[in-house]
């Protein structure tokens, strides 16, 4: 529980901030933001005993006989909610969960995360991670779920002085840098109405808490220009999705264990073996982190996203890409995974990414050579020469491989594991016997 020093200088600040409501934040095991509010009078209480919840209510949380559980505020992770007016200003808090014996809850997902991450301690290593968002831009009149109307007709990079989504841009930069987000660049993206906003790397926890602030900011702020943004992987048929490139490396001792100056491609053995455990695992690895129906309309050849387990530099259509090394930014030198996208549990995914790393480098697995030319134009038979497996090619594909991963099982945990395979389970099953209007366009007539 939080000591009197903390309670004390955070309700220093929160006076000073003027703060009368906050936020407390968690993630369900899928993913999805949840939240209970407290008037600011309650916090030191907060802080100090927690706030209790009825967890069966809760997707992948408990079972119905221990439904008690408990939120205790994480004083690290305080902004303010910006869009939120000045006369009733939010403070947000995001909560770690407690069980009724006061134990860390084992199937919170920022709690598997930082189990995760003390298992790399334990080796020696702090895991980073920088994110790239994409995401769209619709409008909201007419309905954005029935048929999507991308914002403006902009392509990469595009940039008009009177182009509206510059500014909402902007807007979104300036949110996530008030709410302690440190934004490395904001650009048009391929498709019309598509962004991208790039987050400076930091350790894979507080990334993790960045990418569940950003995906509400980002939210907000477009609602606030009238605009509906979407973190769905594939909104709209025949046109790029959205993905969530994820650049990762492993810091020892404040230096960077990726990197070698007389290596190729300037990487270490530690990062060639990080890279051979996710290519292993990288079938199972796909369930956490492109986890829904959507997410495997996504990953096929021809839009940029990845759709093979193969690794290159300049290749694009690698699942993992080795950005481009720059003299004298040892740092920098990283291994970005292409396959996730936006809509997973960042938490998990991280968790789950570093797992299959650490399998490697305890293994010493050496990673197959490098690709470099466009997978997406290989046929079958090069594949096979090549022996470059295929992504899962749906959800149902990918929850086998997982089921079947003894690594990433134990990196979530049987109990978180059993439930995230229940639950999207439930989600592929309910897709699979669905009538879609492609098959009634196909059969209604013709059979
Ligand atoms: N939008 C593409 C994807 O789905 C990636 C485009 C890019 O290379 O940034 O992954
Ligand atoms: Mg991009």
């Amino acid at each position: 529980m939080n000591d009197q020093h903390t309670r004390r200088e955070l309700a220093a600040r929160m006076a000073a901030d003027g703060v009368q409501f906050v936020s407390l934040q968690f993630t369900d095991i899928p993913g999805t933001v949840k939240n209970v509010t407290i008037p600011v009078q309650r916090l030191d209480e907060a802080l100090e005993r927690g706030v209790w919840f009825d967890g069966s209510s809760i997707e992948g949380f408990a079972r119905i006989y221990e439904t008690d559980m408990m939120l205790l505020p994480d004083p690290a992770t305080y902004c303010i909610v910006p869009w939120e007016p000045d006369s009733c200003r939010v403070a947000r808090l995001l909560c770690d969960i407690y069980t009724p014996q006061g134990e860390l809850f084992a199937g919170d997902p920022r709690h598997i995360l930082k189990r995760a991450l003390a298992q790399a301690e334990a080796l020696g290593f702090q895991f980073n991670i920088g994110p790239e968002f994409e995401f769209f831009l619709f409008r909201m009149d007419g309905h954005p779920h029935i048929q999507p109307v991308p914002h403006d007709v902009g392509s990469y990079f595009d940039f008009s002085p009177r182009d509206t989504a510059a500014r909402v841009r902007q807007d979104i930069s300036a949110t996530l840098e008030g709410m302690g987000i440190q934004v490395e660049k904001v650009h048009h993206e391929v498709a019309a109405g598509q962004h991208e906003i790039d987050i400076h790397y930091a350790d894979a926890l507080t990334s993790a808490d960045h990418v569940i602030t950003a995906k509400y900011a980002i939210r907000a702020v477009a609602q606030l220009h009238g605009l509906c943004a979407t973190f769905m992987p594939k909104p709209v048929f025949g046109i790029n999705g959205s993905g969530m490139h994820t650049h990762q490396s492993l810091f020892a001792q404040g230096h960077n264990a990726f990197f070698a100056a007389d290596d190729p491609y300037h990487l270490s053995p530690t990062a060639y073996q990080f890279i051979a455990g996710q290519l292993v695992h990288a079938a199972s690895l796909a369930a956490l982190v492109a986890p829904t129906v959507n997410s495997y309309k996504r990953l096929v050849p021809g839009y940029e996203a990845p759709a093979y387990i193969c690794w290159g530099q300049v290749n694009r259509s690698a699942l993992i890409r080795i950005p481009r090394y720059s003299p004298g930014w040892e740092q920098a030198v990283r291994a970005e995974l292409r396959c996730p996208d936006p809509s997973c549990n960042p938490y998990l995914a991280f968790a789950g990414m570093l797992a299959a790393g650490l399998d490697g480098i305890r293994r010493q697995l050496t990673p197959p050579a490098p690709v470099e030319e466009n997978v997406y134009d290989f046929d079958d038979r090069r594949l096979h020469e090549l022996h470059i497996d295929t992504l899962p090619r749906n959800l149902g594909e990918a929850l086998e491989a997982l089921a079947a991963d003894s690594v990433l099982g134990e990196a979530l945990g049987p109990q978180a594991a059993d439930r995230y395979l229940e639950a999207k389970w439930r989600e592929w099953r309910e897709y699979s016997i669905q009538v879609t209007e492609w098959e009634r366009e196909r059969y209604l007539e013709t059979s």
